[in-house]
């Protein structure tokens, strides 16, 4: 077992590891760093130290623990290299990483026409990436390899946040990921495994630190909140869009009887409170119960605020008010906003509520809100502007991180031997780093670029081996293979195993091969290696199913214009030029020539005479892409699609 620190290991950023175990080569998160100074943008110094990914040869699978920038921002790099190597992560997780590679593809979009900065990857890489994610289930786990398996466990933190468990003939490691011990409103607790683990990589954020109490401080802030609106003044939360900003919703409707007042949420948080309802079934019951068939976050006079005009009206009216906005740490976005606006009537409050960055002007509120009473005036840099501040401040410890002792209490849990400390600045490390040595535990505090090796005893490990041998005489048929292992669905098994459970004969891989191919309904190939295959969900069976029968309806498809859906579900023009049995390629303006299931294909509206030719009458792809953007204009005119994804329906 062979662990290479790729990013994230004495800091609070860019976390990645390289992990060579059960013969696999796994890559564990690829994050990017968000400094203040470079939060509007993606830097070559903000990534992780990627080379060993290659020197690897690529890895097998890329595991995400949760999605969290610092843990997800740099994946469409990976992926653009390594375009068929399953990104495996929690049904939230994959949504998640969707909303915030839309906002980083906006921002890179800006910073490249107001100051010409190349964006470090584009949309198509971001798209890559969301066709490779593969879901997982919580506890249910997922075979990587003969001898290798990882199972997804609550790490409470945010909702979908995972600890991975990884078993091998090689031993027990496991990769906290960001976790929490103490329950939030919006996400239940770590679930810690009844495991005993050989080695152990644990997050360090509040090593050295013990939280507040949780309650005592969610009634703190609603009393501060309930004096400001006494004294007809607006509060700013600025919050983290993903994550705190939720907490901080529910803590509000929890406390509605006690403070009524009309509460904003504006910026990234209103497309990330909006995911949280498409998968409300891994939140917990309590939270979706209060909302019943409401809305999970806006309702009691709590509202998103949708456009600039809304904004201003926000900003202008004279009423009390709660806005929570991102960022948390007013280093851009809405908070900014409001926080110019609101900062210089000492009626107005604004209220820390997370970890502030050593340079951003959250961290110098920090810096001077114990000695600073509401009316004095100072000067405040906000995007490079001064303000003056006059209003209150206020900081509430309501933290989505393990404190020490708690880290300590799950390191004692998991009862390894091995333990390797990350995600945390040098002194929070070597608090925790400490404290656990003086239980007898072997500590290791990582740094960038490091490799560590373990041998731990090998032990002959047999998984799946409850799956019965085999003893059919038939030609191989998967869909009845598959009814046979669908509580599987999501596990990779080697064409040997799938032949030894239907033979009884591992012998006959090459059999499982043929008939299965690289395109059966029922099992997906493993793009790298074409020997191993993976059993389809239920919705993928049936939506395959449903691509080959659009396709089979259209079979003259092939030099059509069609309206088809995109990776965004949002409608596009495009014009088709090759189809298969359940999808077909297309080009549309924007995109490459480019692979789309065959259920993307909504509406073929009439043959296109012939791809446009270049000088040399070869068929050329800009003049192509070029029609297709002119067609796609006056057939779905901007506005019209507009409409449609503001209405945000399924096409
Ligand atoms: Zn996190
Ligand atoms: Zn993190």
């Amino acid at each position: 077992m062979r662990l290479t620190f790729l990013g994230g290991a004495d800091e609070v950023g860019a976390s990645s590891t390289l992990i060579e175990i059960g013969g696999k080569q796994l890559l564990v998160d690829a994050g990017i760093r968000i400094s203040p100074r470079t939060s509007r943008g993606i830097q070559n110094d903000q990534l992780p130290d990627l080379r060993p990914i290659s020197e690897a040869g690529g890895p097998d699978f890329i595991l995400v623990t949760h999605a969290h920038t610092d843990h997800t921002g740099a994946l469409p790099l990976v992926v653009e290299r390594y375009p068929h190597v399953p990104v495996i992560a929690t049904r939230p997780t994959v949504d998640l990483v969707r909303i915030l590679q839309a906002d980083a593809q906006r921002i890179m979009h800006s910073r490249q026409e107001e100051e010409g900065e190349l964006p470090l990857f584009d949309e198509i890489a971001a798209e890559r990436l969301m066709n490779a994610f593969q879901p997982v289930e919580f506890r249910k786990p997922v075979r990587l390899g003969d001898s290798l398996q990882v199972t997804y466990v609550p790490a409470g933190h945010i909702a979908g946040a995972a600890m991975l468990v990884l078993e091998s003939d090689e031993g027990t490691l496991i990769m906290s990921g960001d976790l929490s011990l103490t329950d939030q409103r919006a996400v239940t607790s770590a679930a810690i495994p009844n495991i005993k683990a050989d080695a152990l990589v644990l997050e360090s954020t509040y090593g050295g630190k013990l939280h507040a109490n949780r309650l005592a401080e969610e009634r703190r802030l609603i009393e501060t909140l309930r004096q400001i609106a006494e004294n007809g003044g607006k509060a700013l939360i600025p919050a983290f869009a993903l994550g705190r900003a939720q907490e901080i919703l529910q803590i509000l409707l929890a406390y509605r009887d006690q403070l009524d007042v009309p509460v904003y949420a504006d910026g990234m948080v209103r497309a990330v409170c909006r995911a949280y309802s498409g998968f409300a079934d891994w939140l917990p019951a309590n939270t979706v119960r209060a909302a019943g068939e409401d809305n999970l976050f806006f309702r009691n006079k709590i509202k998103a605020v949708d456009n600039n005009i809304q904004r201003d009206e926000v900003i202008r009216g004279g009423d009390p008010a709660v806005i929570v906005a991102s960022s948390g740490m007013l280093t851009g976005g809405a908070s900014v906003t409001y926080a110019k606006h609101m900062a210089g009537d000492p009626r107005n409050a604004i209220l820390l509520t997370g970890y502030q960055d050593e340079e951003a002007p959250g961290r110098f509120l920090q810096r001077i809100l114990r000695d600073h009473q509401a009316g004095e005036e100072i000067a405040l840099r906000l995007d490079n502007e001064t303000v003056s501040l006059r209003c209150a401040l206020g900081s509430y410890s309501l933290s989505a991180h393990a404190d020490e002792g708690e880290l300590v209490s799950i390191a004692e849990r998991l009862g390894a031997p091995e333990i390797m400390l990350v995600h945390g600045d040098p002194g929070a490390r070597h608090s925790l780093a400490t404290n656990l040595r003086q239980r007898e535990k072997h500590v290791q505090t990582p740094r960038i670029g490091q490799t560590i090796e373990f041998s731990f005893s090998r032990r002959p490990w047999a998984i799946g081996g409850a799956i019965q041998s085999g003893a059919h005489t038939r030609p191989f048929n998967s869909e009845e293979l598959w009814n046979a292992l669908k509580s599987e669905a999501g596990n990779f098994y080697s064409a040997a195993e799938l032949a030894r459970m239907w033979w009884g004969d591992p012998n006959r891989a090459k059999d499982v091969i043929s008939a299965l191919g690289t395109d059966d309904i029922y099992f997906a190939a493993d793009w790298r290696s074409q020997t191993s295959f993976r059993v389809r969900t239920l919705e993928q069976v049936n939506r395959s199913e449903r691509a080959r029968l659009i396709m089979m309806a259209n079979p003259d498809i092939v030099g059509k214009l069609v309206v088809l859906r995109d990776t965004n579900n949002r409608p596009r023009v495009g014009i088709v030029h090759n189809a298969g049995i359940d999808s077909f390629e297309a080009t549309v303006h924007n995109a490459k020539g480019r692979h789309y299931s065959g259920d993307a294909l909504l509406w073929p509206i009439a043959p296109w005479p012939a791809f446009p030719t270049d000088e040399n009458g070869k068929p050329s792809l800009s003049a192509t892409v070029q029609a297709a953007k002119l067609i796609q204009d006056q057939v779905l005119p901007l506005h019209r699609r507009q409409e449609i994804v503001q209405r945000g329906q399924p096409v």
